[in-house]
This record gives C-alpha cells, sequence and structure tokens, in this order.
C-alpha cells in the first residue's frame, strides 16, 4: 500500500501542534510566511514518515491530508 501526503501551507495557521506530535519528527516549522501570514508547517523529513496519521488528526484546521494511492 502507498500513500500521499498532502500539507496545505494556505490552510495552516502556524499552531506547531503536528510537529510537537510526530512521532518521528519529520515536521517543521516554515520560515516563509503563507498568504495569511502564519508559518507553515511542513515536511522536513519525509522518507521518515511512517503514515500514522497523528499530525492529521491533531490539526484544528485539517491542512494535512493523508490519501490511499495506488500501487505500482
Ligand atoms: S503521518 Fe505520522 S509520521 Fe508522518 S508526519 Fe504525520 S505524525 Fe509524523
Ligand atoms: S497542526 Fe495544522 S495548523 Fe497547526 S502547524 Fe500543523 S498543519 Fe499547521
Amino acid at each position: 500500500m502507498a500513500y500521499k501526503y498532502e500539507l496545505d501551507p494556505e490552510r495552516c495557521k502556524g499552531c506547531g501542534l503536528c510537529t510537537a506530535v510526530c512521532p518521528k519528527k519529520v515536521l517543521d516549522m516554515a520560515d516563509k510566511v503563507n498568504s495569511k501570514g502564519y508559518f507553515p508547517a511542513y515536511q522536513k523529513n519525509p522518507g521518515d514518515c511512517v503514515f500514522c496519521t497523528t499530525c492529521c488528526m491533531m490539526c484544528p484546521d485539517v491542512a494535512i491530508t493523508i490519501s490511499e494511492t495506488e500501487a505500482a
């Protein structure tokens, strides 16, 4: 099974919750603001993501989506 991870920087308000809960320390905060003036989270270490969905469940702004993709 393959998964696709998407974090919409425009929905993110930079609360940092996802970076705090990620068990693999995948996420970090960007150093450039989005159009609303927030520093959005991003996957700094995407190769370490285990698609546990913890960050998705924690995000109050539903900025993160993990979806199944068809296996190659
Ligand atoms: S899905 Fe899990 S491992 Fe991947 S970034 Fe989110 S909390 Fe971290
Ligand atoms: S939990 Fe959501 S709103 Fe907060 S920093 Fe992460 S992606 Fe952005």
